[in-house]
């Protein structure tokens, strides 16, 4: 912790909400958080001076009262406060029995990218060293392992090319898409704005005019889920007029031919057919893009959660490469991630079911001989089951026991009466989190964590850059940090984890994680501003853009993959005429479990709703402020009606962050083949007025 004054600690911290990984001073006195403050500049790569009203006010969720306190143990239908001991031991006791029952991979194991670097590093080795599981996996399954998964075919890296400040805030042009920039990274859309209003071009492609479109140097109004059209036909326009990039093309990539063939049919008219997209207006953006000497092309879940997912990202690169937009700065493929530590908790400490930590092979016997040298255990060299596919075995009988550290799958996951249901029928289900959350509720055990405002480590934002975490305060009552739980619990399957502080485990990363080879606490101490990774020793001082000389494949070139064209899985019919889409609003996060329990934020969004174009609202009957019945396929909620322009009439919006009224009793199952990721953003309902309250 930092300097005290008459009691009081400041903390040099980063948001532990979005991945724009703003920096700032937080102060804390005597276990309650006191406010935020804006640190010095060399600390603030990301945000200058700036926060959004989430990272200025949002952390007033670890004062709640609600707060977990002891550790809980579940004696039928209710909770006991229990001691550490014996929550431990049930903990053990609990995972033993499923393992010599019914084997190691009877039980997975659910990480958080809400969690620190080292506290994600912890608990994958604690699902492959401690328990031998192969089933690990983490939220970033339904944000954008497909952003993953598409950028590692094409340019060997699953992150965002460049940096935020120098590169987004001072591009030429931008092709923004499926991200409502303003409401869900903040800062980042302030520093588009600015760059607008200094003469960039800006180009949103959505189906809903999202905040940004009022910036906008062309808004274009897509159909939900047909972005492939729209996206190949930008580039069949730019090869036919000459206007791609040919000297990179040839340099520095491969399989051009195959993507000038695959993207023939998509000709504007084609375009118009099927993703909406007037052809004056496909033409307009690809001129300009083409012709601008830098251009970034910015993504987020609009992108990603489709059954198409990894063939959507896969478009937009194929788009950045044949107009040579990698490589060089002011330009790049930039993934906004969601979550605070998702890049690095969720993606590059590898708690996933198919790669190590740094993406590193897992049925590479050299990357396995390393860390058996390490931990004294083999990891598991079979790929595990992803995050949806869990539930579906925990029904087939194949999964008996989870343990889940910071997630809330009964409202985040698809469909989730199926997933309530699953998570019902699981012999053992322990949940480590700091609220008792909707998932919480069905565990045999609780055991109460630290907030990151109570706790030491790093994060990892959005443009790759690690960046250290400070606590203001101690955790509440007997609460104690994720790493000091997760170490005495391997302590009781007999590993001693002899970890003095996560300075140690970032130790064990640099050894294990050659992206991470140089990123040491001696350099972030010295290092305000972080280190972005690849930065492999100590020598290296990280890697600003990727790209300048050569892509992530052993021949140094980007692939260009072919997009085959996907549209949605279910489309509108008598039944259920409207097309739901999903997003996020600026005062509320994820499931909500912290900006919930912030007043001045349910001050401004107190609720669940649904966005209804006025032409729609008039002919269902329905009233701005009325409650409405939302039914679709899955099942059905009641929400208030918020009579709107923002989309077609035939599409209709409900944000993802509440328990009454909650989006996922809609959606559907179906599954992106690559990365399994989840169709959130296109499903099929009806909606009918309930009247007045
Ligand atoms: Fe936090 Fe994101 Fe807001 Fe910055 S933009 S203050 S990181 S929520």
């Amino acid at each position: 912790s930092g300097p005290r004054l008459s009691g009081v600690t400041k903390a040099e911290t980063t948001c532990n909400y979005c991945a724009v990984g703003c920096r700032f001073d937080l102060y804390g006195k005597d276990g309650e958080v006191l406010g935020v403050r804006p640190a010095d500049e060399d600390a603030t790569p990301a945000n200058d001076f700036s926060t959004c009203v989430k990272g200025k006010f949002g952390y007033d969720f670890v004062n709640s009262p609600n707060r977990l306190t002891t550790p809980l143990i579940r004696e039928g239908d209710e909770f006991r406060e229990a001691t550490w001991e014996e929550a431990l031991d049930k903990v053990y006791e609990g995972l033993s029995k499923i393992r010599e029952e019914t084997g190691d991979d009877a039980i997975a194991v659910t990480s958080s990218s809400k969690c620190t670097n080292e506290e994600n590093f912890l608990a994958q080795k604690f699902a492959r060293q401690v328990l031998h599981t192969k089933h690990v996996d983490n939220c970033a399954r339904l944000c954008h392992s497909s952003t993953v998964a598409g950028l590692q075919q094409t340019l060997g890296y699953g992150a965002m090319s460049n940096r935020i400040n120098e590169d987004i805030g001072k591009t030429d042009c931008y092709l923004i898409t499926g991200s409502n920039t303003t409401g869900s990274h903040p800062v980042l859309a302030t520093r588009i704005k600015q760059n607008v209003d200094d003469g960039a071009d800006l180009f949103v492609f959505d189906p809903r005019k999202i905040g940004l479109a009022e910036h906008a140097t062309q808004y274009t109004q897509t159909k939900p889920g047909e972005d492939i059209a729209w996206i190949n036909g930008m580039v069949r326009y730019i090869i036919e007029n000459d206007l791609h990039d040919e000297a990179f093309i040839e340099e520095r990539t491969k399989h051009f031919d195959e993507l000038k063939e695959k993207v023939q049919p998509f000709t504007p008219e084609k375009v118009e057919e099927l993703a909406g997209v007037p052809p004056e207006e496909l033409t307009n953006a690809a001129e300009t893009i083409a012709e601008a000497d830098t251009c970034i092309f910015g993504w987020a879940m609009g992108m990603t959660q489709h059954a198409h997912g990894t063939r959507n990202v896969i478009a937009l690169t194929n788009l950045a490469l044949v107009t040579g937009n990698l490589g060089k700065p002011r330009a790049g493929v930039s993934p906004f991630r969601g979550q605070n530590n998702v890049q690095g908790g969720g993606g590059d400490m590898g708690p996933a079911p198919h790669t190590l930590p740094g993406y590193q092979d897992l049925s590479d016997d050299d990357v396995l001989d390393k860390f058996e040298d390490a931990w004294g255990v083999r990891p598991p060299d079979e790929i595990g089951l992803r995050l949806p596919e869990q539930y579906e075995a925990i029904t087939e009988g194949h999964i008996k026991g989870m343990f889940i550290m910071g997630e809330n799958p009964v409202l985040s996951e698809p469909d989730i009466r199926e997933a309530e249901n699953a998570i019902e029928e699981l012999d053992f289900l322990v949940v480590q989190d700091i609220f008792l959350t909707e998932t919480a509720e069905f565990a045999d055990v609780v055991l109460p964590a630290a907030s990151n405002a109570e706790k030491s480590g790093t994060f990892t934002n959005t443009e790759r850059r690690v960046q250290r975490v400070r606590p203001a305060v101690e955790p509440p009552g007997e609460a104690r940090t994720d790493s000091d739980i997760l170490a005495d619990l391997a302590g009781r399957f007999g590993f001693d984890w002899d970890y003095d502080g996560p300075v140690d485990v970032m130790d064990e990363i640099n050894d294990l994680v050659p992206i991470y080879g140089g990123v040491t606490y001696d350099r972030l101490e010295s290092t305000p501003e972080g280190l972005q990774w690849p930065c492999e020793d100590e020598d290296d001082p990280g890697t600003p853009f990727l790209y300048e000389d050569e892509f992530n494949f052993d021949d140094g070139k980007a692939r260009f993959v072919p997009a085959d064209y996907g549209g949605p899985v279910e489309l509108p019919d008598e039944e259920y005429p409207l097309m739901l889409t999903s997003g996020r609003v600026l005062y509320h996060w994820h499931t909500g479990t912290m900006t919930r329990r912030v007043e001045v934020l349910m001050d401004h969004v107190p609720e669940s709703f649904v966005t209804i174009h006025p032409e729609m609202a008039d002919r269902l009957g329905v009233k701005d402020g009325e409650y409405v019945r939302v039914t679709s396929r899955r099942g059905d909620i009641v929400t208030k009606a918020n009579v709107e322009e923002t989309s077609d009439p035939g599409v209709v919006f409900i944000p993802m962050h509440f328990a009454h009224g909650a989006i996922n009793e809609l959606t559907q199952h179906a599954l992106d083949p690559t990365s399994y990721i989840p169709e959130y953003k296109v499903t099929s309902v009806r909606i009918e007025p309930l009247g007045p309250d």
